[in-house]
């Protein structure tokens, strides 16, 4: 009987997975070992073939579920091991596999934090191998307590017993803790008094009910907490955050019949809202419950629930919905330190709720929303941080990809392999890039690997731009919509030829112009246009995104229609400048008409957040009316959609808003759905990529997604990737290894 070595990877650490292979070897009688290495986890086994294959078949079908277990190698060892124990762990090297993500609380420690016969009765940082903090925690891998945040707390006798016996349900859970030895938390209320422990949720949730604004520290992070049906507490809260319209999200206590009054969620979307990312769901309303200002003119809202037993304990004593925004004033990054806490928000929040478990890294809400029947990653960030993926074929060396400037992500890629960061936002705040730097160099410490060479956007304005220049490395630019485009490729793994329709705000292309309506044909590394949307002239370069009557206008004065009352300011200067070509500029960008649009239909003039114009436009339409495309003419082998005649049926006062606003969405899935005919015509292409910001929009994806399957065609829409800029770290690394790395 030979002894075997195996080793796995996947995500392996901190889910309970050297317990679960313990249990399992014990259970078929064998001998060895098992120990976290760097990133993998290795076993020595030395038993019957016949309990070797069952083990084998158990590893990989019997692991626990926020384990996701690979078989790397199996090969003849030479020990002859008696009986079977858990190994210290072996760091250093190249970590080759899984960070665990933040786990939202299981059923098992929910059931306890309830029970007031439990030692960790009302507990809020309780925890096993199945939940609990892991990536917002840990220092370094390989995982295990002296590298994480909880280091610092000594482990009580009863916690330690628990720890060591193997048939306990927290064996090896490196986050363990009890009231006795564990973190604590406390409030400082309104009225200037400390409240600790059991007392300090009592009088947090006592504030909330007064309609207070209360800063609490979370997994990755503080969040404002404040009551979501009281119409005075969320306009406080808007006026203090200089928030006016951007919609906040609403957590809920774990009540279905409460949610199911709120909010439409299908199957696979409630399954999300209570897996363990416990991410943000985009979902449509139907209930008056909640305070108007809470998502102002939309009819979506971002739901939650609890993603910690601490926000659990809050929000079932509170017994109805809060709103749980990031505590960050805008643009900046999460605050996660109570010092600097009650520094940065004197003036925002009434109160706070600390506690002292040290967060290694700020993360910040997931986001995902359901379109086409699947739930699609809006944000990636806590419970889906960070992302990994794997290359077709090896990177030659190591590669750090940072991205665009909005939404921002960095993308790390060594071997065969790809991990993402969690979202780290805008790079117009000094904050938030210096956010970026630490995260540059955080991502290569934890996965022990160093860059070689760096990719970038093309726009020189770009932070991440800016910052990729300033290091003494090799960087090489990326075009904005290849990388869009070889982000849906690479999530699908597509090596075929295919067209990508790359619709977003605006990205420098290669010919120099500002592209966002574009299709690209072709694979990564190889990308072609074979159609776009007629340019748009636009007055007033970073004003055009922050003021959508800009594109309104643009849109009047290029065919010669009047503008609708009250859209321009008075003067005639805007005109005028736009006329004479001052500060103008040419873009395709379909973002852009979107903007346009929605200030024709007099939804919105000036945004207050990112998005807002096309948002609105989304939750106006309500559906989609079918319509006649936009009118393709061929110039240089390009097709052209030309938006001219949309514009009379924008000012058609006579319809309503809505009628106009869903009609342009059927204006436009139409003129997709006629492109992509007209190239599988002429190049025989059937595969349709959908990749940029745009296709965020739910109702155009979704008419869109139904007219290309109708239609015959096979469309890849990223799930995991976000279609907005969060994937162009990723999408960048893809382009790069399309276009032959090794060359570079
Ligand atoms: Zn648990
Ligand atoms: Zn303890």
């Amino acid at each position: 009987m030979p002894t075997w070595r195996i080793d796995v990877g996947g995500i392996v650490q901190g889910v309970g997975f050297r317990p679960f292979v313990y249990r399992l070897a014990t259970q078929y009688g064998l001998n060895g070992w098992v120990r976290n290495g760097a990133g993998i986890v290795e076993i020595l086994l030395a038993g019957s073939d016949a309990a070797v294959a069952d083990f084998q078949d158990g590893l990989l079908t019997k692991a626990p579920p926020a384990a996701k277990p690979v078989l790397l190698s199996r090969r003849v060892a030479a020990a002859i091991p008696q009986g079977f124990s858990i190994l210290p762990s072996t760091g250093g090297g190249t970590v080759m596999s899984g960070l665990p993500p933040d786990l939202g609380p299981c059923a098992d420690c929910l059931r306890e934090l309830a029970n007031p016969a439990d030692r960790r009765y009302r507990y809020p940082f309780i925890s096993c191998t199945q939940c609990g903090p892991r990536y917002s925690l840990i220092g370094s891998l390989p995982y295990d307590r002296a590298t994480t945040s909880m280091a610092g707390f000594a482990m009580c006798p009863a916690c330690a017993a628990e720890y060591a016996d193997p048939g306990n349900r927290r064996f090896h859970a490196e986050p363990i803790a009890c009231p006795d030895c564990g973190p604590t938390c406390w409030f400082v209320s309104p009225a200037g008094e400390d409240l600790h422990h059991d007392a300090a949720l009592v009088g947090c949730v006592a504030a909330l009910r007064s309609g207070k604004i209360i800063a609490v520290k979370g997994v990755g992070g503080y969040h404002l907490l404040c009551d979501a049906t009281s119409e005075q507490a969320v306009a406080a809260l808007r006026v203090r955050k200089r928030r006016p319209d951007k919609p906040l999200a609403v957590l809920y206590p774990d009540n279905p019949a409460l949610l199911e009054n709120c909010v439409t969620l299908n199957p696979i979307a409630h399954a999300m809202l209570r897996g363990t990312a416990r991410p943000i769901i985009l979902a449509s309303r139907h209930g008056g419950f909640l305070a108007a200002s809470v998502a102002p003119g939309l009819r979506d809202i971002g739901v939650m629930l609890a993603d910690s037993p601490l926000h659990h304990l809050l929000v079932e004593a509170f017994g109805g919905p809060l709103v749980a925004t990031s505590a960050n004033r805008s643009g900046e990054p999460m605050l996660i330190d109570p010092v600097e806490a009650e520094r940065e928000l004197s003036r925002i929040a009434d109160g706070f709720l600390h506690h002292n478990r040290p967060i290694e890294r700020a993360v910040d809400d997931s986001v995902l929303r359901e379109i086409g029947g699947k739930v699609r990653c809006i944000r990636v960030a806590r419970g889906l941080s960070p992302l990994e993926f794997h290359l077709p074929r090896p990177l030659a060396r190591p590669v750090l990809a940072v991205g665009g400037h909005m939404k921002s992500t960095i993308a790390l890629g060594f071997g065969d392999k790809v991990v993402i960061s969690p979202h780290l936002g805008d790079l117009d705040h000094p904050g938030t890039l210096a956010q970026f730097s630490r995260m540059a160099a955080d991502l290569q410490a934890l996965y022990g690997v160093k860059a070689e060479s760096l990719l970038m956007d093309a726009h020189a304005g770009y932070g991440s731009t800016r910052w990729a220049k300033s290091q003494n490395l090799p960087a090489q630019r990326i075009w904005h919509h290849h990388a869009h485009a070889s982000a849906v490729a690479g999530e699908f793994g597509v090596n075929e030829t295919m067209l990508v329709f790359t619709w977003d705000g605006v990205g420098l292309g290669p010919d120099g112009a500002l592209w966002g309506g574009e299709a690209l044909l072709g694979t990564p590394g190889h990308w072609q246009v074979v159609a776009r949307l007629k340019r748009i002239k636009l007055q007033g370069s970073d004003a055009a995104a922050r003021e959508p009557w800009r594109s309104g206008a643009a849109l009047c004065w290029q065919t010669a229609c009047p503008s609708p009352a009250g859209l321009v300011p008075p003067g005639g200067l805007a005109e005028s400048a736009w006329a004479n070509g001052l500060n103008c500029h040419m873009t395709s960008a379909v973002g852009r008409l979107f903007d346009g649009a929605a200030a024709l239909l007099g939804l919105c003039r000036i945004a207050s957040y990112e998005g807002q114009g096309p948002t609105l436009l989304e939750a106006c339409a309500g559906d989609v009316v079918s319509a006649a495309g936009m009118a393709l003419t061929s110039q240089d082998n390009v097709l052209e959609a030309n938006w001219a005649e949309l514009v009379p049926i924008l000012l058609d006062s006579r319809k309503s808003q809505m009628n106009r606003a869903a009609q342009f969405h059927g204006v436009l899935a139409q003129t997709a759905l006629e492109i992509s005919r007209v190239i599988r015509t002429t190049h025989g292409v059937n595969r349709i990529g959908l990749a940029g910001g745009v296709f965020q929009n739910r109702l155009l994806t979704e008419a869109l997604l139904r007219m290309l399957q109708a239609d015959g065609f096979t469309v890849c829409f990223g799930e995991n990737i976000p279609c907005n800029d969060a994937g162009l770290s990723f999408g960048q690394i893809i382009e790069f290894l399309g276009d032959g790395d090794e060359h570079s």
